[in-house]
């Protein structure tokens, strides 16, 4: 933590601008060993967060670059160190010969995620907020970004605090009972107790469900669109897109292969598939295509089922059901513009129910897009139980958080069992302090030095 660490914060590509960072007891004068202000003012004569126009120059003072530098001194920064930032000209080889430069002159080129580290370890910030910031850089749809900026914002962090001071409370009061148990009525303990385990139990159930909503939001839903030839896949797959992507024709088994794109609908990303029209077949090309829809089936999270709603529900439409069972399937009945009512929902739901256990059923029409508010609001409803609220919900998104939710939890139910069999005070202070430790992890608080080593060695260069 005594070294002054350096590292090129920006993308290694060829760039506008390319920003080299300086972080540590020394960011200062080592920057004053190679940067040049034309009124020959230092940076550690000018004050705190400052922006200063000069040049980098080499041992010789040959000028490497023209630069702005930024300086943010402790503890007003990201690491809560001395840091100086280097605005250059955004050319790979040209940051690497400055970066070189703030090497020779007494930096140590950074690890992956040290400058957040040391925001952790400094602790501006704490575990979770360390970890938003990865989530933050790699989110990709708005969603995720707007959950990755509240955790950033510390929502998960005040969340556990606000746990694990009503846990503290407890355990204290247990142990003061114990070392003192004449100055300590306990009489009303136990109910006291029971109401802050059952209130922390379900915050700790209502952080785990949104467990699931959080994994859909951050990675997308792995989508497929199924169903025969020329019902209209390509045709739902482009209203989608928003552009003509896939081919459509009017010929049945055009779309020989498989398709795939992200699309954004309303916040939600879907991952999806176009698959060639699912039926048996000896065309060998449309065979590989076949095959490939039912592999992307078994890897979908939701099925696009697309029936034509002026024809007969038919047996190829029976056979592909076998697959879609155990998922969540919208069959959407499509071509509903041509009014000719060949499939009705109730049709749809006498022919699959008890074959397709998780299924919705939309009047749809991919010419007309109508029915695609109400597909917004069935996927909400299977994904995030109705509701997608990244502004204000607490979602979930670490697997790291989530077991140390589950590990909470469980300690939680042993305090449960101990109290209704009536067990002593010091026998569930363990559990109580258990759950304590685990919600601590979280944010960063009894954690040893190889786990944080692990979390930030998955960050990105110059973080
Ligand atoms: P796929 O083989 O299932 O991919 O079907 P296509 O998307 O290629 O569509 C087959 C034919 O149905 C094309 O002529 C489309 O223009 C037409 N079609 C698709 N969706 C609709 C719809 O909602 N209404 C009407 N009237 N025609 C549609």
């Amino acid at each position: 933590m005594k070294e002054t660490i350096v590292s090129i914060a920006t993308a290694l590509s060829s760039s506008g601008i390319g920003i080299i960072r300086i972080s540590g007891e020394e960011a200062v004068e080592i920057a004053d060993r190679i940067f040049r202000k034309p009124n020959g003012k230092k940076l550690s004569e000018v004050s705190s967060h400052t922006v200063h126009y000069g040049h980098i120059v080499d041992e010789d003072g040959t000028v490497v670059d023209e630069v702005i530098v930024i300086l943010m001194k402790a503890p007003h920064s990201f690491t809560k160190e001395d840091v100086v930032e280097i605005d250059c000209h955004g050319g790979i080889f040209l940051l690497k010969q400055v970066l070189n430069l703030c090497v020779k002159a007494g930096a140590r080129l950074a690890e992956p995620g040290e400058f957040t580290k040391r925001a952790f370890l400094n602790g501006r910030i704490d575990l979770s907020e360390a970890e938003a910031v990865m989530d933050l850089i790699s989110s990709s749809n708005e969603a995720a970004r707007r959950n990755s900026i509240g955790q950033l914002s510390g929502r998960l962090h005040r969340k556990i605090i606000s746990l694990r001071e009503k846990l503290i409370y407890e355990i204290a009061f247990i142990e003061s009972a114990i070392d003192d148990p004449e100055h300590y009525d306990t009489g009303d303990f136990i109910n006291r107790l029971t109401d802050v385990v059952d209130s922390c139990e379900k915050e700790l159930k209502k952080l785990l469900l949104s467990f699931e909503n959080g994994k859909y939001l951050v990675s997308g839903i792995n989508c497929t669109i199924v169903g025969k030839p020329n019902v209209g896949k390509s045709s739902f797959m482009n209203l989608l897109l928003g552009e003509d992507r896939a081919i459509v024709t009017a010929v049945a088994g055009t779309t020989r292969d498989t398709l795939e794109e992200t699309i954004s609908l309303d916040g939600i990303t879907l991952h999806l598939v176009d698959t060639a029209g699912i039926h048996e077949t000896e065309d060998e090309v449309e065979k590989i295509g076949v095959k490939r829809a039912k592999e992307s089936i078994e890897r979908a999270e939701l099925v696009f089922f697309v029936l034509d709603s002026s024809d007969k529900i038919s047996a190829e439409d029976l056979e592909l059901t076998p697959l879609l069972s155990s998922k969540k399937v919208i069959v959407l009945l499509n071509k509903s513009d041509l009014n000719l009512g060949g499939t009705t929902e109730e049709d749809v739901e006498k022919a699959f129910s008890g074959r397709i256990e998780n299924m919705r059923i939309l009047s749809f029409s991919a010419k007309t897009s109508q029915g695609l508010t109400e597909l917004t609001d069935v996927i909400k409803d299977l994904f995030y139980h109705g509701e997608l609220n990244a502004d204000e919900e607490l979602y979930l998104t670490s697997i790291r958080h989530k077991t140390l939710v589950e590990n909470a939890d469980m300690a939680l139910l042993h305090v449960k069992e101990s109290l209704q069999m009536n067990m002593p005070e010091d026998f569930y202070a363990i559990d109580l302090m258990q759950c304590y430790s685990s919600l601590g992890e979280i944010i960063g608080e009894e954690v040893d030095d190889d786990l944080v080593d692990e979390i930030f060695s998955k960050f990105c260069m110059g973080k």
